[in-house]
Order: C-alpha cells, then structure tokens, then sequence
C-alpha cells in the first residue's frame, strides 16, 4: 500500500480498484510518518457516515517495550446508574448529555417531520398497511433529506460520546495499574430480555430500558479500549462476576437487595450501619471482587475461579 504525505495537512493513497485517493492527514501512521509509531499499514477502506468519506487504515504497530510496571494504584470502576463511571476512591467520571437541549429540540422537531413526510407518501395505500420507512421502496427526495438530518445529528452525539470515551479511558489508563471491571456478557443481557411471543422475556421494560443505558454507555467498547490503553502503559484490565456487587456492603460484607435505593446505600447490618453513594460502594466490591477474576489482560495469569489459580498479586 502506496502512502504518501503531500503536505502538511492532506496524504494520498493508492486503492485498489478505486486509484488514488487525498486524505486529511490526521493521526501519525507507521512506517509512513518519521518519527511515528513502528509497524506498517496493512489495509485501508473507506467509510461513508452522516459527515462523508473518512479512510480507515489498519495497522500493526509494535508496542514499545515496557522498562517498569505501571506504578499507579488499583481501583475498581462501576458503570453507574446514577452517574457514568464510579470508581472505588470515591471519585466520579461525568459527562454533560451528548446533544444540548437546543439539538434535542432539533431532533424530535425532524422526527416528529420525518414521520409527517411518511404519512403523507402512505396515503393512498390499501387500509390496513402498516405505515413506516417503506421497506425496500425508495423514500421521497424531500424524506431522504430529513433523514439525512437526522442522520447528522445522531452522528454528532455517537462522536462526542466517543471522544469522552476515548479521553475518560485515556486518562484512567494513565492513573490506574489494575482496573477491575464488571464482567456484564453485555450481548447476552441485551439478547435475554425480549423472550418470545409465546414466552416473553420477564421485566421487559425494565432491561430494555437497562439495555439501552449499556448501548448508551457503550460499556463493552469502554472496557476494550481500557484494556488496550492499559496493556500500552504497562497496566492490565481484570473482569470479575457482576452478581452481587451493588447489593452487598464492601465494609462488612453483609448482602441485602433492600440496602440499595437509588443513588443511596445504607447497609441493613445492625453492627455496621455503612451508608453512602451506592455506586461507589460497587465500585470498592468491584476492586475487592479482583482475586475472583474471570478474565484478565496484560501480564496477569487469570484461571477460571481464584481457587484454582488466584491472579498474581499486583
Ligand atoms: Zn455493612
């Protein structure tokens, strides 16, 4: 693959079948950039979304080799119900809603049109047809501009939420040697919840409404790019069991559904009465939970239960 740099700002490539394309140089690539990362481009494609053509270069680059473990401390992260990420010191990762209530307007106002335009090229169909984006037809020029638009606007909100991502996870990388996380099998709890006509899934509403915070939040890609990020800088990303860890007091242990509510958790053991952010109580269980690790990366050694063969320490 023929990558050339032609200036400052623009590169060109050589695509098969398509020939040369100009791109905005924005990211160092190996073995093209002096002084960039080593390694060499494997492939690229072109991507089309809501803001055009972007090029996507694959790469493998090789790590550079670690002179000394990650000197930061450990801490365990809870993705929060009440805020993003709780972590076990007590500290919180937040972020503004992705769109400003000027573009959430924005928004409703093109769906409410996009489903006006709809209608209007439904008329005139036998009764009784189910109405919506005609499936396989072409849409109306003006129905494909407003979902063009809308479109954009969702595209705004996916890049900003990935750009707080891609900062919050830098930045935890950066601090933390060990980061333990909640092993969620997100696409099984995202699969389980709708069951079938002839038996459908139990508290429906409820885990579709959990399911779309963890779509939201896009948990799962949060944990990939920490385990990347941490393996980079010499740190390692542990997965533990999620069971348990909001219901269970991390002072003294004691397990009660009842002790949570909402953003609060107050321990029901008379003897030890804890109470305070219930995230944050996760988060601590969440840490501790790390000799029961059911998957790690980096240089940690992870079986199957601790019994069998606990992590090495950090
Ligand atoms: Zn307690």
């Amino acid at each position: 693959m023929q990558v050339q740099r032609i200036n400052r700002r623009w590169g060109e490539v050589n695509l098969p079948k398509i020939g040369r394309v100009r791109f905005r140089w924005t990211k160092d690539l190996p073995g093209v950039t002096r002084g960039g990362p080593q390694g060499r481009i494997t492939g690229a494609r072109l991507v089309k979304n809501a803001f055009g053509w972007s090029i996507v270069f694959r790469t493998e680059t090789l790590l550079p080799a670690l002179r000394q473990a990650h000197p930061g401390p450990a801490v365990g992260i809870d993705r929060g119900v009440t805020v993003a990420l709780a972590l076990s010191d007590g500290t919180t990762r937040e972020h503004q809603p992705w769109l400003s209530r000027g573009e959430r307007e924005h928004l409703r106002r093109l769906e409410k049109k996009s489903a006006r335009q709809r209608a209007t090229r439904a008329q005139g169909r036998p009764q009784g047809r189910p109405q919506g984006r005609p499936q396989g037809r072409p849409v109306s020029h003006r129905l494909a501009r407003t979902y063009a638009q809308i479109g954009r606007v969702r595209a705004i909100a996916k890049r900003r939420a990935l750009d707080w991502q891609h900062q919050t996870t830098t930045e935890l990388a950066d601090t933390f040697s060990l980061i333990v996380v909640e092993d969620l099998k997100i696409p099984g709890m995202v699969r389980s919840a709708k069951g079938t006509i002839e038996a459908p899934g139990r508290n429906v509403a409820q885990k579709a409404g959990l399911n779309r915070s963890i779509s939201g939040e896009a948990w799962g890609r949060g944990v990939t790019l920490m385990e990347y990020k941490s393996a980079g800088r010499g740190g390692k990303v542990v997965k533990v069991p999620a069971a348990g860890t909001s219901q269970t007091c991390h002072r003294c242990g004691h397990r009660d559904p009842a002790a949570r509510q909402g953003i609060r958790f107050a321990c029901t053991d008379p003897g030890c009465g804890w109470a305070g952010h219930a995230d944050i109580n996760a988060a601590i269980n969440i840490e501790h939970a790390a000799g029961t690790a059911v998957s790690g990366r980096g240089d940690l050694t992870v079986g199957r239960s601790a019994k069998r063969q606990p992590p090495h320490a950090a």
